[in-house]
């Protein structure tokens, strides 16, 4: 068994080679030690915090045998799939939505070990288990392993099936990886998965680069005004608005349409086809906004994702906190809104007591209310909702940048209550009340006689939005309640008829939402208020849209937008420097490097054609990190005979000093042998012999190599 120092330093020097990363985040070596050393491991983080590459490592470090990665979605397994090979990985996925010739093509390559990781369902791990008990195996890992557990709140009942992982090939070992599970998944992930004293790293939640803010009642203006000024702070990007139902999702695709936003809808109510266009709209960057219901976004994995906005509160804290970890995966700044509404409120309360998971959902709903409503730091309630508290406020969301204010709520409380003292026999929802305080003659008002009590008029100074917030608050408070099966009539409370008597109420002033700092003006074009590294990288972000345009590769696996920010920073002018770049693996490097190398040297005022000896020091590159010689020309896109003439140039300078990989002895012995007996004619000779121009050309630099180390003894 290798000594952990070995695999530690293996590890890092194959982090730089593949990712470009400098160094692990916090758990990451750790589990990767663990399983290396055949233990099982459980990683909990939060989504972005690095999980792929805790099985991805081991699977490059194992010298043989694939690894096995159960994910539950398609979509996920082509994304994985797709930044591995990016970054020189072989990888590769079995789903349906590829020919069964297709599949088994990846099945052989991957028994004949040309595959590192392969992604499949688990229903396919069952059969593919099976049939292949003899191909060798490094690990398996299960991802979003929280699917398996009848307390998550994304059980699948085709996970269960993974139990008997461990019965099949008792040997391998077994990593579970999720973003989501409280003690009792945890619990329920290891005994289902009969993981054997594992090894667990429970990661911390916190996504600080995350803003956090609720806008209470918005009406739908407001909301399409919100994520317009989102589009436009952030031009080159892209964000989510979530809606509870598909019909709420296509209206706000609708509005934003109609002001010129470039738009798509995502839902299951639409077909297969139609979602992959616009799932590829999105990814690829063409769209600014994907208007979604839930069923998008699990395993989106695109890191340039500034925004989500949620339209509908979601039922539980995990699932919102799921689905804004969606924004900001590369650490740069992302914004996460929630639209607050006593609608929601009643339609999710609904749910959940229909849901035969009446006290457990409606507890999780009771936690999600407490954010939506917090007064205090809205990070530190998320936070000790996943069991870490903090000391301090957080400073990024809204009630830290601007905490409410409160004041006295009991004359308000007692208008709106005496309003519906007045009219028991009316069934009066929060619009209606809200509407007879400011006096409103409509319609239905008016046939109900409801003008004609005596409060009718009486909260005239107050508009609709600070109605609709106080209403909520004081149903929040307990002051009112909500009877579901009358309508959701809205009802005094015992408290509440305190309150009318004259005990006190604090409530929390309605703060309208605050208004989204303008960051650029215009489009892509970069203003004079950027500073020198922000125009860089909205130059270097254009760059990348026409290279994922000609790669046809969406945006984000070509560079992350915290590389393109480390880019802007650095300036490489150079390839070495380019590969000092956070998130610049060797093979980005060489098939990329040029065109963003160029772009630098231009923001720099330098000549921008390729420095004099980039392609040499690019195919040394290659050629170091074992990349044949063939596959050198087709990354780099250039003949095999200029691969050639790289390898002889750099033998001449002694940068190549063996030769084994693409000179046999023999070949070597035969050209030499040629030239010695008859110069002229060696050319003809060798070529009747399938030898190429260029590799006598290298056999020949080899001579001269073996001249000079002759001379110099
Ligand atoms: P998760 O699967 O936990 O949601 P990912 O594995 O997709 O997260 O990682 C999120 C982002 O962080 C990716 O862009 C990934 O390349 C980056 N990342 C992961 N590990 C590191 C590291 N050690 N250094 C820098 N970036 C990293
Ligand atoms: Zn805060």
């Amino acid at each position: 068994m290798e000594s952990i120092e070995n695999i530690s330093e293996r590890a890092h020097a194959l982090l730089a080679k593949f990712y470009g990363y400098r160094s692990f985040r916090p758990g990451q070596l750790k589990a990767i030690e663990a399983i290396c050393e055949g233990r099982d491991v459980v990683v909990v983080m939060p989504t972005g915090g690095g999980k792929s590459i805790c099985y991805q490592l081991p699977a490059l470090l194992a010298d043989t045998g694939v690894a096995i990665v159960v994910s539950p979605l398609i979509a996920l397994m082509q994304d994985q799939t797709q930044a591995l090979v990016a970054n020189g990985i072989p990888a590769a996925a079995i789903h349906s939505n590829q020919s069964e010739a297709e599949n088994a093509e990846i099945m052989r390559a991957a028994s004949a070990g040309r595959i590192k990781l392969l992604y499949v369902s688990p229903e396919r791990l069952m059969t593919l288990l099976d049939s292949w008990s003899n191909a060798r195996i490094s690990l398996v890992a299960i991802d979003e392993a929280h699917c398996i557990s009848q307390w998550g709140h994304d059980f699948r009942p085709d996970y269960t099936a993974l139990g008997k992982i461990r019965q099949i090939c008792p040997d391998v070992p077994i990593m579970a990886l999720t973003a989501t599970a409280d003690e009792h998944t945890r619990a329920d992930i290891i005994s289902q998965l009969g993981l054997s004293d594992p090894w667990c790293w429970l990661g911390s939640f916190d996504r600080p680069n995350i803003s956090l803010s609720v806008i209470p009642n918005p009406g739908i203006d407001s909301r399409v005004r919100t994520i317009i000024s989102l589009v436009r702070k952030y031009p080159q990007d892209s964000g989510i608005s979530y809606c509870l139902s598909r019909a709420g999702a296509e209206k706000m695709h609708a509005h934003l349409t109609a002001k010129g936003i470039r738009s798509v809808c995502y839902h299951a109510g639409m077909t297969p086809e139609a979602r992959t266009r616009s799932l590829q709209a999105f990814l690829k960057g063409s769209a600014s906004v994907c208007c979604a219901t839930v069923a998008f976004g699990m395993g989106i994995d695109k890191s340039n994702i500034r925004w989500v906005v949620h339209n509908n509160m979601p039922a539980n804290i995990e699932s919102y906190y799921q689905e804004i970890g969606r924004a900001g995966r590369d650490g740069m700044p992302a914004e996460a809104i929630l639209f607050f509404s006593l609608a929601d409120m009643i339609t999710l309360r609904k749910f959940a007591d229909e849901s035969g998971r009446v006290a457990v959902n409606n507890e999780k709903l009771e936690r999600m209310l407490e954010y939506a409503q917090a007064r205090l730091c809205r990070r530190r309630i998320l936070l000790s909702y996943f069991g870490e508290e903090r000391s301090h406020d957080c400073g990024n969301c809204d009630v830290c940048r601007r905490p409410p204010e409160r004041f006295d709520g009991t004359v308000v409380a007692q208008k709106a209550m005496s309003a519906l003292l007045r009219a028991p026999g009316s069934a009066i929802g929060a619009g209606t009340l809200s509407a007879i305080l400011r006096g409103i003659r409509r319609s239905d008002i008016v046939r109900e006689g409801l003008h004609n009590i005596k409060t009718f008029g009486a909260g005239a100074d107050i508009d609709a939005t600070h109605w609709a917030s106080y209403i909520t608050q004081m149903v929040q408070l307990g002051v009112l309640s909500i009877d579901y099966t009358q309508g959701n009539r809205l009802m005094p409370t015992v408290f509440g008829r305190r309150v009318l008597a004259g005990e006190k109420l604090i409530l929390a002033r309605y703060q309208p939402p605050e208004a989204p700092a303008k960051r650029k003006r215009g489009k892509a074009e970069p203003t004079p208020t950027l500073n020198p590294v922000e125009q860089l990288f909205e130059q270097l972000k254009t760059v990348r849209t026409d290279v994922a345009r000609t790669e046809n590769l969406p945006p984000y696996i070509i560079f992350s937008d915290a590389t393109l920010m480390d880019m802007a920073t650095k300036r490489p002018t150079t390839i070495d420097e380019f590969m000092q770049v956070n998130g610049v693996g060797e093979k980005k490097a060489v098939r990329y490097g040029k065109r963003f190398i160029a772009a630098v040297r231009k923001f720099e005022g330098l000549a921008t054609g390729s420095a004099a000896g980039t392609s040499l020091k690019e195919t040394l590159i290659l050629f170091n990190a074992g990349v044949p010689l063939g596959e050198i020309a087709s990354i780099k896109n250039i003949k095999l005979s200029t691969v050639y003439s790289h390898i002889a140039a750099l033998i001449d300078n002694d940068m190549i000093t063996t030769y084994g990989t693409f000179l046999s002895r023999k070949q070597y012995e035969t050209i030499k042998a040629a030239f010695a007996s008859n110069p002229e004619t060696a050319y003809s000779i060798l070529a009747d012999e399938g030898f190429d121009d260029g590799l006598i050309a290298v056999a020949k630099a080899v001579e001269r190599a073996a001249a000079r180390r002759n001379n110099t003894q």
